[in-house]
């Protein structure tokens, strides 16, 4: 007998007949024998709904608190539903809101992080034979006040509870049936991992994949959760998210990812002397925005280039940003691009390859794709090129180092 958490996605509750498969899922494996505790997200567009109305009425930046108080109430109706549901099958089974279930958080609203969770009620639930369903993406603060965790929060409310719970497993259930080597959209070829260690989850979650939310594989890693990311459409089995040892096909490269979310900057001929670098990106940091890959050139002649990359949607303010600080500082210009693409290989192979860098700036060369800015970690590379590229680039990478069927074995 385990304890099993489930978390299922918006897609997977988006109305009354797709609760109802749900619901059958949860009993069946209760019947099985195991403790189950579910973590639902609400029906699907419906945060999205609530952002919009909320936006329409509260303006551009409505007040964190209520913006909480609303978009919040999604995950309310969805886990009444499904208790409901669930009892209808004679299963018994109690709801949960982030309050209910003691799930403390700080007080940043809208991007709330967990503190801790008071699983007393959880337990007597289970105890008491039942299933217990709780709200994902919601939490309260100390002083009562109700807190959202950010788009996409409830793998990490279904995980965190996991973690507390020291569940066996956490199950993520939506429509996408596991990881895959590379978006089958844009690669026919791409094949679903069986397992992919925490590390390289972490990166291709970073980078673009939108299969789980990098807080959640931060928390299960921190804990060694294995994660079981699979569809709730049918029972194949999907990927397994767990310990590197425990990954037994080490690959070179186990994805290539593409993010098409971000922007680039370039402040043009500043001097090169200390304290340019902080007088560009302190800024913006102090704007919350997050900056990606930076790259300052070599100089020449006492001047240099400082070329990064902001998400997207903070372009406009970066740029701003950005080109006041270029005047103060002297520089001689400031240019956006909003152009581009960033194309990125993963995998803990790449520890012990030498050569993976070249043969990938080589297999780009090949398609004479120009590459605009490089990053790399200690198993990713990731290079910035023009937009219209991107859909080559991940095609060609994923030709050159994830032969279809059968992937590059790492050698011991
Ligand atoms: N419903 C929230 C969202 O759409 C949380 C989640 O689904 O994970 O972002
Ligand atoms: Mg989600």
């Amino acid at each position: 007998m385990a304890l099993i958490v489930q978390k299922f996605g918006g897609t997977s509750v988006a109305d009354a007949d797709r609760i109802r498969s749900v619901a059958r899922r949860v009993v069946a494996t209760r019947e099985a024998g195991n403790d189950v505790v579910v973590c639902v997200s609400a029906m699907a567009g419906e945060t999205d709904k609530l952002v919009g109305l909320a936006r329409e009425l509260g303006g551009d930046q409505p007040t964190p608190r209520e913006y909480d108080v609303l978009v919040s109430t999604g995950e309310q109706v969805t886990i009444a539903l499904l208790t409901m549901a669930i009892r209808q099958l004679g299963q018994r089974a109690s709801s949960f809101t982030g309050a209910q279930m003691g799930m403390r958080t700080d007080a940043s609203h809208m991007r709330a992080r967990i503190e801790s969770i008071d699983t007393e009620g959880l337990r007597a639930e289970l105890d008491a034979g039942g299933v217990a369903v709780i709200a994902g993406f919601q939490g309260i603060d100390e002083a009562g006040n109700i807190t959202t965790l950010g788009r996409g929060g409830s793998d990490t409310s279904a995980v965190a509870v996991a973690c507390a719970l020291k569940a066996d497993v956490c199950e993520i259930y939506s429509d996408v049936d596991g990881v895959y080597t590379a978006d089958p959209r844009w690669v026919p070829s791409a094949r679903k991992l069986e397992k992919i260690s925490y590390e390289e989850m972490l990166e291709m979650a970073s980078l673009g994949a939108k299969v789980l939310q990098i807080r959640s594989v931060k928390f299960a890693m921190r804990y060694g959760l294995p994660l079981h990311v699979r569809s709730s459409f049918d029972d194949s089995e999907g990927t397994w998210v767990t310990r590197e040892e425990e990954v037994m096909e080490r690959l070179v490269v186990s994805g290539v990812t593409y993010n098409l979310d971000e922007s680039k900057i370039r402040v043009r001929g500043v001097k090169d002397q200390p304290g340019i670098a902080a007088s560009v990106f302190t800024p913006l940091s102090a704007a919350g925005i997050v900056v990606d890959v930076i790259i300052q050139n070599l100089s020449s002649d006492g001047s240099t280039d400082l070329t990064f990359t902001v998400p997207k949607a903070d372009y406009a303010r970066a740029l701003e940003i950005s080109s006041e600080t270029g005047a103060r500082v002297g520089a001689e210009g400031v240019e956006g691009d909003e152009d581009i693409a960033k194309v990125s290989i993963v995998g803990l192979g790449m520890r012990d390859h030498a050569g993976v860098a070249t043969k990938m700036f080589n297999v780009l060369a090949d398609e004479r794709i120009n590459i605009q800015l490089i990053n790399t970690s200690e198993i990713k590379i990731s290079v910035v090129i023009e937009r219209k590229y991107a859909e080559l680039a991940v095609r060609a990478l994923h030709a050159a180092f994830v032969p279809a069927g059968a992937a590059e074995p790492r050698e011991e």
